[in-house]
């Protein structure tokens, strides 16, 4: 059996693994000059910092993956505790635990009288999460009926699916930035918390119950382990190679076309962002997709680290709700956003030379055209004033060298409208909503990756791969029986 694999994402790259590890002949087509795709490094002579992903989530599902492939120890994760801090105008700064203890002293020390709602919502989440991971997580919804179940719509009524994030944090809490630091995390996988259905509420609780983790060398470091492995086990990379088109003959696919040549293959697998890789399809609907949210990331490198205490810090603005509106309703840049810096430097000294540092900032701005390059690079002189403000009074003259990523350079790098999580993590584009992992009637065409069930994010990704290659070893028996 011939599997192709169209892109060499995360998603790519670990159902590479799962199809190698059945015994098939696996080859890759990425059309980049390496794989990755958003898990990478922007290296600067003998400086690197992470591009995208820099927040590990769900460790052990990362790990369990890595296990079932015998990649076991390639990476070496640190738990990071207190997760972040969260600084609002003024001065005022929450610390984010995931040692519950601390966390429950740590609110009751700014908002007395609130540690009891903290505990309540980790209890509730808890079971929340006890239910609603196997029922969403771990499977794929092929058809509609196993999606509405009697058991499916009493775990959604559960975990109030209706509401959004925000809406069930202020069930919990009385204070706004209580409420906003348990329903900013929607953010990672480019959702505004007042919209975000409150099933993603297990993003925060995860932070506390999970931990947010750091992979030694930085997260890229997973991607380069994987490529690594591809080598190992003979799986073809073709890069460069971007795939134009996916030949069919009735019910079934024959191969793809790349670089102006046929290939045929006996199962295809799509990992490009989908509403891409579905035009790759002949005869497909025309179908819209709303897009998640972009980033503004700038990149330094320093000849000393950047002055905060932790290695994730949140900076609020003086209202998240009009930073949200204005990106995700007016499509606007915010005047006073909230805004994310990275700081690995103060826990891995592999990324700069001695004494030196990287740092990355993340602004949450609109994925839209109608924003130039020109507008953003404007935009990030004054997110350099506020983070000088915030952070770091020397910062100027730290600075050897920066660069800026907008959403522009995103959508070049194949991004679904300059996005960077994919199709929104909206409720109508959340589940089976979501494009599924065989989405097609073509019989031997399937899909993996942020835009597809069950999501985005590192360890989701993964996770969609797993339950994919499950389908592909079902219908392996299948053909063997037959
Ligand atoms: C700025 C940023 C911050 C993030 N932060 C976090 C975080 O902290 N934690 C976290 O868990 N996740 C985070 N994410 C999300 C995470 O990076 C993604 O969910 C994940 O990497 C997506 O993997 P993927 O395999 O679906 O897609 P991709 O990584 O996009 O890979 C798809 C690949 O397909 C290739 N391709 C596309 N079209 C074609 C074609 N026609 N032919 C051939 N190849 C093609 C692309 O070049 C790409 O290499 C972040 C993402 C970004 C951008």
């Amino acid at each position: 059996m011939k599997t192709i694999i169209v892109g060499g994402g995360i998603g790519g790259m670990i159902t590479a693994l799962y199809e190698k590890q059945a015994g098939h002949d696996v080859e890759i087509y990425e059309a980049k000059p390496k794989l990755g795709g958003r898990l990478a490094f922007h290296n600067r002579g003998p400086y690197k910092i992470d591009e995208g992903p820099t927040v590990v989530l769900l460790p052990q599902m990362i790990n369990d993956i890595l296990k079932d492939l015998n990649l076991e120890n390639r990476i070496e994760m640190l738990r990071i505790d207190p997760l972040y801090p969260l600084h609002f105008p003024g001065g005022e700064t929450l610390l984010k635990w995931s040692d519950r203890k601390k966390q429950a002293a740590e609110i009751e020390r700014i908002f007395p009288g609130e540690s009891d709602s903290f505990h309540k919502y980790m209890k509730d989440m808890e079971q929340r999460f006890e239910a609603g991971k196997p029922a969403f997580l771990d499977r794929a919804f092929l058809q509609k009926s196993s999606f509405f179940t009697k058991s499916n719509i009493s775990i959604l009524m559960k975990l109030k699916a209706y509401q959004s994030v925000r809406k069930q944090a202020k069930k919990y809490f009385k204070s706004i930035k209580l409420q906003e630091a348990f329903s900013l995390q929607t953010l990672y996988i480019g959702g505004s918390p007042l919209q975000t259905s409150a099933i993603y509420s297990l993003v925060p609780f995860s932070e506390h119950a999970h931990g947010i983790w750091y992979v030694k060398g930085g997260y890229g470091k997973l991607a380069e382990v994987i490529a690594e492995a591809l080598e190992e086990r003979n799986i073809k990379v073709n890069t460069h190679a971007f795939v134009t088109e996916v030949k069919t003959e009735k019910d079934k696919a024959t191969g793809i076309v790349s670089r102006n040549k046929y290939i045929p293959a006996d199962r295809i697998i799509l990992n490009g962002e989908f509403p891409f890789m579905k035009d790759l399809m002949p005869g497909q609907q025309k179908k819209t997709f709303q897009p998640s949210s972009g980033c503004l990331l700038m990149f330094f490198g320093l000849s000393d680290k950047i002055n905060t205490k932790h290695v994730h810090n949140f900076f609020m603005g003086e209202s998240l709700d009009t930073h949200m509106e204005n990106l995700f309703k007016k499509n606007k840049l915010d005047e006073d956003p909230a805004f994310y810096v990275f700081n690995p430097s103060l826990i891995d000294d592999t990324l700069a030379p001695q004494g030196h540092g990287v740092a990355y900032v993340l602004v949450p701005v609109p994925a839209a055209e109608h924003i130039t390059r020109e507008d953003y690079l404007i935009y990030s002189e004054k997110i350099k004033k506020l983070l000088i403000q915030r952070t770091d009074h020397n910062l100027q003259d730290k600075i050897v060298w920066e660069h800026i990523r907008t959403p522009h350079e995103a959508k070049a790098d194949y991004l679904f409208e300059g996005g960077s999580f994919g199709i929104a993590p909206s409720l109508l584009q959340s589940g089976v909503f979501r494009p599924q992992i065989k989405p097609f009637s073509y019989k031997n065409v399937y899909a993996v990756g942020a835009s597809v069930h069950p999501g985005g994010g590192i360890p989701i990704v993964m996770q969609g791969a797993k339950i994919l290659s499950e389908l592909l070893r079902k219908e392996d028996e299948q053909v063997t029986i037959n």
